[in-house]
């Protein structure tokens, strides 16, 4: 796909995020609905962020947000993906309540197939597993987008966004660097929320800081799903993940081989007949 920005028709905003804001788009010459993400970067490496964009044009996933292309405008860049109708599951678990038990063993799933293919083929981390970045669309697929593919976007000083403070895992406000584990104690605070559908944590807000989150981790028995009200499997798949010491913490394998995730992998939820039943306001 060639694509040009003259051949964009702008449509409604779709929503704002610490890294930018989303519109919908149409690509007039192939009628492609699409999703606009602007991200605010430095003049400077602007050439360098376009240019590390490239590599996700040969992503090629079934759980992971299409990559269209990206180009300069005004001062940062605009980058092209697959348009999701359904949008992302913090949405539609506020306009319907939590998701039922299935559909988040559909997502358990989804969701660790694309980190599979990030760690694996592109040799990336995700960086920002939370509920927003997870979409649906009504054909019934489950995505992954907004994973960290920019080492030079990391590093832009016009771009503050390091991922959200409300999902990072206690080794990571800590300072620590950056390893897979990050990405699966988000995952788990992901899918309790999910479950709850409510944000899981008593310390939410932006008010809190950094460190007063930290020592909240740190300190405080973290909730767990009650195994009177979820499966036993689930309850103990989003405990592994929120262990806070990450060494005792399960990694991408340890996940796939959980008893949960082989359940979740071949039980028959439909999806699409789920996304039919929401009730959620048009794009
Ligand atoms: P952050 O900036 O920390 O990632 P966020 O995910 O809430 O926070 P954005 O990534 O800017 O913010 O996305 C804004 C909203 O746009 C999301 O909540 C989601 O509902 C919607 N959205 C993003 N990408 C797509 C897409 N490809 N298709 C459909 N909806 C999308
Ligand atoms: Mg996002």
């Amino acid at each position: 796909l060639d694509l040009r920005e003259e051949d964009l028709v702008i449509g409604r905003p779709m929503g704002e995020g610490a890294g930018g804001s989303v519109v919908k788009a149409v690509h007039r010459p192939t009628q492609t609905p699409m999703a606009l993400k602007f991200i605010r970067v430095d003049h400077s490496i602007r050439q360098r962020i376009l240019k590390e964009l490239q590599i996700l044009h040969e992503c090629n996933s079934p759980n992971i947000v299409s990559f269209y292309g990206a180009y300069p405008k005004d001062n940062g860049v605009q980058m092209c993906m697959e348009f999701m109708d359904l949008g992302s599951f913090d949405r539609i678990y506020r306009q319907n309540g939590p998701i039922p038990v299935p559909v988040i063993g559909r997502v358990t799933f989804s969701v660790l197939q694309g980190l599979k293919y990030l760690y694996e083929e592109l040799r990336v981390m995700h960086r920002d597993i939370k509920p927003s970045n997870i979409l649906l669309n009504s054909v019934g697929f489950i995505k992954i987008c907004d994973f960290g593919i920019s080492k030079a976007m990391d590093s832009s000083i016009a771009n503050t966004f390091v991922g959200t403070t409300s999902y990072m895992s206690p080794e990571r406000m800590n300072g620590g660097s950056y390893t897979v584990k990050t990405d699966i104690w988000s995952l788990g605070l992901t899918l309790m929320e999910l479950a709850l559908g409510r944000y899981p944590l008593r310390c939410e807000g932006e008010s809190m800081s950094l460190f007063e989150m930290l020592s909240y981790i740190k300190t405080e028995n973290l909730p767990q799903l009650s195994d009177t009200e979820f499966p036993p499997g689930l309850c103990d798949f989003v405990a592994k993940c929120l262990i806070k010491d990450p060494a005792k913490r399960p990694d991408l394998n340890g996940l796939l081989s959980h008893s949960y995730t082989r359940e979740s992998a071949v039980a028959k939820v439909n999806i699409e007949q789920w996304a039919a039943s929401l009730e959620l306001p048009d794009f």
